[in-house]
């Protein structure tokens, strides 16, 4: 088990106790622990590098108040820096307002703002390309997307997959649109991406559609020709969103991954998917902080409703400890 950040630093800064204001020294010692925390939750190391000097200039010269104790408010200095960090931006997220009421009322909420974070406002038929590596919930994604497009923006919504290395793919995604009731591109053996994908855009303007989702092919590592590939499709398709679909697993390699399809293939946003599980979280503050673009959705679980906006506030929790 990790050691969470508080423990970590309420023996760093247990003789911090009784003193007015915190030193630099106290906190270069603090930070040390919150340096190998982060490094523990798997966040990048020039992330962390930044990371920590933003927190220091914070922290040297604050009041200590005397309600809490010096560990817990360098905890919430950190907690707090994390959060703006992860929100970036897009910080108009207002946690507070998909806070549980136990009625469920928050969580209703959470998920139907997932369609609201999406930019769809472009002429229809508006294409959303899923981009990643094989394995990260890119097709599932793609279907939680589709339904709730369709059921809280009654929008008309059309999936393609533009996978044709692997068949089972395509057929993966048309089993999803008949479980979801979204509509699916007819599949046609031997087409390449790029004919598929202008195949869904024409299929798209006739049929009336609002949203076409265009789902491409993951290696289980970057090569140069799957990143060729997903370029051309976006140059031809266009998409208000590209959305980088990436496992909460990843751990170090989102470094890589992120930065190889930002700058290969260009993304609009993250969704970070198996938030469910146990991962620490580090991977969504290291793609957020290199790509500079905001993660707009995270997976929740398997099952089709399991898509919700993403809550900067329980990541750095999960970060932290
Ligand atoms: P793709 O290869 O990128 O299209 O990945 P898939 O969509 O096929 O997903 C791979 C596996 O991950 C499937 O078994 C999904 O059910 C599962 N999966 C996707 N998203 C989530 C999630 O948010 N939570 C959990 N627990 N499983 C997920």
């Amino acid at each position: 088990m990790f050691e969470g950040l508080s423990g970590r630093l309420g023996d760093v800064l247990e003789k911090l106790r009784g003193k007015g204001s915190i030193s630099q020294d106290d906190v270069n010692a603090a930070m040390r622990e919150v340096r190998i925390a982060l490094l523990e939750a798997d966040v990048a190391l020039p992330v962390v590098k930044d990371f920590v000097n933003t927190v220091k200039t914070r922290a040297v010269g604050q009041e200590v108040i005397k309600s809490v104790t010096p560990g817990q408010m360098v905890v919430k200095i950190v907690h707090d820096a994390l959060v703006e960090m992860l929100a970036g931006q897009i910080g108009a997220q207002a946690p507070d307002e998909a806070e549980d009421d136990g009625k469920g009322e928050g969580e209703r909420k959470k998920r139907d703002r997932v369609a609201e974070v999406l930019n769809i406002n472009a002429t229809p038929p508006v294409p959303i390309l899923m981009v990643g590596l094989q394995g990260s919930g890119k097709t599932t994604t793609s279907a939680k997307i589709g339904l709730r497009l369709k059921t809280a923006m009654r929008k008309k919504v059309l999936m393609a997959s533009l996978d044709v290395q692997r068949p089972a793919a395509q057929h993966q995604l048309a089993v999803l649109g008949e479980q979801t009731g979204v509509d699916t591109l007819p599949i046609i053996m031997g087409q390449k991406p790029t004919q598929i994908a202008k195949r869904a855009l024409d299929e798209g303007r006739k049929g009336g559609y609002d949203v076409v989702i265009l789902d491409t092919a993951g290696r289980l590592a970057i090569d140069e020709e799957l990143m060729e590939e997903v370029a051309e499709v976006r140059k031809i398709t266009n998409p208000a969103e590209t959305l980088l679909v990436t496992d909460a697993m990843i751990g170090q390699d989102a470094v890589t991954v992120a930065t190889e399809f930002n700058e290969k293939v260009g993304i609009s946003g993250i969704v970070l998917t198996r938030v469910d599980g146990d991962a620490r979280g580090g991977a969504a503050l290291s793609m957020r902080a290199i790509t500079g673009r905001p993660i707009k959705l995270m997976g929740v679980g398997e099952k089709m409703d399991a898509l919700e906006e993403f809550q900067a506030e329980r990541i750095a929790g999960r970060i932290l400890g």
